[in-house]
């Protein structure tokens, strides 16, 4: 049963139930949601659940209808973030593991972990017990094969995963590794799930081949009810009559797991295909579903290993598939997690480290819930705080004051262009630098009051942008509503919340609705669907090295003037193609009191940093003023 506390409970209030329920055998764990705080309760035993309802400091207690308990959304409502190592996977994001099917050798290891973690993957794979059909198959290297994949993981800054098949390896893997993965062979071998279960340790559990959804979430449940709840799922395909493929792709089990738990589901291409070819397709089909990441199987000899080669990719193949995921993850409003960059080992400061912290104020312009604000959350661990500014400036400004650690504001539309707001104050804030980019596709939505027709909507508000970009809808299905602009998407939901008038609407992204507790009326109401906004993520330089350290730099805003003189500009231009750096974007904007003058603002495409350095004396020697906006790692 779910136990909802009151707001109010006093902490000896809560203990005193947390006592009761396991004095009667429950296994009691404490949930806090963004709403409220819950206990979940489960266990072999029965309580009358009115005899917990009366217990000071308990709101309501609801039975949990599902056969497994602590496994699902009726228990917890937000969605699990599993944390292996430094990697985090659920919520927003998209994470890669790769890695050959089993370990073969150290050198082969070595290589394989070097490749993958170049291309983006976060968490190394390799199997050193595998349960192969064939007796006569390659068993792995057991042990001996864990030192290497340990390695491996370390030499590449990579947490690791690895099958485990026998309970009584346990204890000696949680030396070595730092997810165990349950393979689909033993996704019901219980002895196994409570032994793992016990290490409270990450756990990839591989959906069996003959198992329904709610049998896989009941293995699920096993691991939870004995102590890990840190589980991802895993969809590698199921047995069906069919041939053609190793396995039957189940990738609609990915929404329809999504609802029923809160656990992350993640996908496995390889095992569900069998053929390399069909790898990448499956791959994006998975992130189309709703996958929170993937496992892959990638070899540097696919030829000669000694299994599953013919499912596994090419590292050259990976790479072309993580910059394919990473075009689509926005589509289905999600982010690619990014491998940290290596930092050579002379600058490398703990204190200095990828993950930028929960204790961060981020600052973006707009209200709660605007598409500002997704962008943050998509950079950003979902525990950070945001400092929602009226104006542009006053974002700029409070990264400047340090009262924000970073700012995340748009540059582009593309329907609407350059926003030229963003890279003025750019200009004018020496201080600030771009350490990042992140894109966010705008889906707009009509929001309104629950229950209300479309044909007793007399007015909507949005952004004018907004109200253009969903002209046709509007045209169509509320030709009586009057269209009125407003200074920004999410305040207008806000505003039309705070009218109380059922007849008011808004256009916004959902996450507007949800923050003022209002209705989705209709969704995905714009015109063009390719509708995306670039922002940058900026900072004070002192903040910009752990930003960017999580990410291979390959992008940079330069801002120049050159003197009033025939083929000044061009002169530039021929410094950069000379040095073969793609301008990927060209603005000139007026400098502020010196009537038609221009400064240039150009973005850059590098293969790494040092390319700009490289060029950057001649660059200075050609212009008038020359300034490096920022370095950062493109978003797509
Ligand atoms: C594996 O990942 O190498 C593996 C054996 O997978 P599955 O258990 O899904 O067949
Ligand atoms: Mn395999």
């Amino acid at each position: 049963m779910i136990i909802i506390l009151k707001q109010t409970i006093l902490p000896s209030e809560k203990d005193n139930i947390k006592q009761i329920l396991e004095d009667k055998g429950f296994i009691v764990k404490e949930i806090v949601g963004k709403e409220d705080t819950v206990l979940g309760a489960v266990g072999k035993v029965y309580m009358d659940p009115r005899e917990v309802e009366v217990l000071p400091g308990v709101a309501s207690v609801v039975p949990i209808s599902k056969p497994y308990k602590l496994a699902s959304r009726e228990l917890k409502k937000e969605d699990t973030i599993v944390q292996v190592g430094k990697v985090k996977i659920g919520g927003n994001r998209v994470v890669l593991m790769a890695g050959p099917c089993a370990i073969e050798s150290r050198e082969q290891i070595m290589s394989i972990a070097k490749e993958v973690r170049e291309s983006g993957a976060l968490i190394l794979r390799g199997g050193a017990f595998k349960p192969r059909t064939s007796p006569y198959s390659f068993q792995g290297l057991g042990e001996e094969g864990l030192k290497y994949l340990q390695e491996a993981g370390k030499a590449y800054d990579m947490p690791v995963t690895t099958e485990v098949v026998s309970p009584k390896d346990v204890e000696m893997m949680t030396h070595y590794i730092d997810m165990f993965q349950i393979g689909a062979r033993n996704m019901q071998n219980f002895e196994l799930l409570k032994e793992v279960g016990k290490t409270g340790m990450p756990v990839l559990l591989k959906r069996g081949l003959c198992a329904t959804i709610e049998e896989w979430l009941m293995a699920a449940e096993y691991l939870m009810a004995n102590g890990t709840d840190q589980v991802v799922l895993c969809e590698r395909g199921i047995r069906t009559y069919e041939r053609a493929t190793r396995n039957t792709l189940d990738c609609s089990a990915i929404p329809v797991v999504q609802k029923l738990t809160h656990l992350p589901v993640i996908g496995d291409p390889s095992h569900a295909t069998g053929i390399r070819d069909m790898v990448a397709p499956m791959s994006l089909a998975l992130v189309a579903s709703g996958a929170s990441g993937l496992i892959v199987e990638v070899h540097n000899h696919p030829e000669k290993a000694l299994s599953d080669g013919p499912q596994s990719l090419y590292p050259k193949q990976f790479e072309k598939l993580v910059r394919d995921i990473q075009i689509l993850c926005p589509v289905v409003g999600k982010s690619l997690e990014k491998a940290p960059r290596i930092i050579p080992q002379t600058i490398k400061d703990e204190s200095a480290q990828p993950s930028v912290k929960s204790s961060n104020i981020i600052a973006f312009q707009g209200e709660r819930g605007a598409f500002s604000e997704l962008a943050v959350r998509r950079t950003f661990d979902e525990e950070v705080k945001v400092l929602p500014c009226q104006t542009f400036a006053q974002a700029f400004d409070s990264v400047a004051s340090g009262l924000a650690k970073y700012g995340v504001l748009p540059v582009e539309n593309t329907l609407g262009g350059t926003i030229f707001d963003t890279l003025d104050l750019l200009a004018s804030h020496p201080s600030l630098t771009v350490v990042g980019e992140q894109t966010v596709r705008i889906i707009h939505n009509l929001i309104g009051f629950e229950g209300v027709e479309l044909k007793d909507i007399k007015k909507v508000y949005s952004h004018p942008q907004g109200l253009l970009q969903c002209k046709n809808y509007l045209e169509q299905n509320l030709p009586q509503a009057e269209a009125i602009p407003f200074f920004d998407t999410a305040g207008a939901v806000s505003f039309v919340k705070a009218q109380k008038d059922k007849s008011l609407a808004a256009i916004a992204g959902a996450p507007a609705a949800v923050f003022n507790n209002l209705c989705l009326l209709a969704e995905g109401i714009e015109s063009n669907p390719l509708n995306y906004t670039r922002f940058y993520v900026i900072s004070r330089e002192e903040n910009a090295e752990q930003f960017r350290s999580s990410s291979k730099l390959n992008c940079a805003s330069i801002l120049f003037s050159v003197s009033n003189n025939p083929g000044a500009l061009f002169n530039v231009l021929k410094i950069l193609s000379d040095n073969g750096l793609n301008m990927k974007k060209l603005e000139s904007r007026p400098i502020p009191g010196k009537p038609w003058e221009y400064s240039f603002f150009v973005e850059l495409e590098l293969t790494d940093e040092e390319q700009l350095k490289k060029v950057t004396p001649s660059l200075k020697e050609a212009t008038v003023s020359f300034r490096v906006l920022g370095l950062f790692s493109a978003a797509h």
